[in-house]
């Protein structure tokens, strides 16, 4: 009898001791990080993140200003934004 009571007690002391689930409500938090060196804004599309061509990237940060050297990179709206102003003064880009 004491048995049973017993582990029923330690069943019961193993859910508790889960842990609870994030639960912060925190709608700012993405899940992907914009590739811009020390950019710390989420790069994910429902938050106006776009995907740029790595090298299209590197003609305005440089190779050094990327945090990661796949082929496609993330970056955040800020920074495509101003992706996009540095390439205003490129025709090629405007076709
Ligand atoms: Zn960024």
């Amino acid at each position: 009898m004491g048995f049973k009571s017993r582990a029923k007690k330690l069943k019961h002391a193993a859910d508790a001791a889960r842990p609870a689930k994030e639960d912060s409500g925190d709608d700012n938090k993405g899940v992907t990080p914009c590739d811009v060196k020390g950019c710390k804004n989420w790069a994910d599309k429902s938050m106006g993140g776009r995907r740029l061509a790595f090298d299209r990237a590197a003609d305005v940060w440089g190779e050094d200003g990327l945090a990661s050297d796949g082929r496609r990179l993330s970056v955040c709206k800020p920074c495509y934004r101003e992706w996009k102003k540095a390439k205003k003064d490129d025709p090629d880009e405007w076709s």
